[in-house]
């Protein structure tokens, strides 16, 4: 099960966008990695390629591994690990370890 999904709000709690919060805009489950609207920029030199790209720099988003986020709980509004529990009609749920509500 996947900690971290699309359009989760995360808080990044190390590296240069340390205290940042962010919507998961992004999740590579092979890399490990996701990827923040707005977060972690970094330039990258665009060559023009037709008559239509325009040639320059251009800021994209990089991913940030999962260990460097934490999720932000809607109940709660705070950072917390994820736990997960199995519903009583069978579907596996993830929680908050903190309030205890559930995430989905
Ligand atoms: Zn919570």
């Amino acid at each position: 099960m996947e900690r971290i999904r699309r359009d989760d709000l995360v808080l990044v709690i190390t590296g240069k966008e340390r205290g940042k919060q962010g919507q998961v805009h992004q999740v590579l489950p092979h890399k490990q990695r996701v990827v923040i609207q707005g977060l972690n920029l970094v330039k990258r030199h665009q060559r023009q390629r037709s008559e239509r790209t325009q040639a320059g720099i251009i800021e994209k988003e990089a991913p940030i591994h999962v260990s460097n986020v934490k999720l932000i709980c809607r109940a709660c509004q705070k950072p917390t690990r994820v736990g997960s529990r199995v519903r009583s009609d069978g579907v596996k749920v993830r929680v908050c370890r903190k309030c205890g509500q559930d995430i989905d």
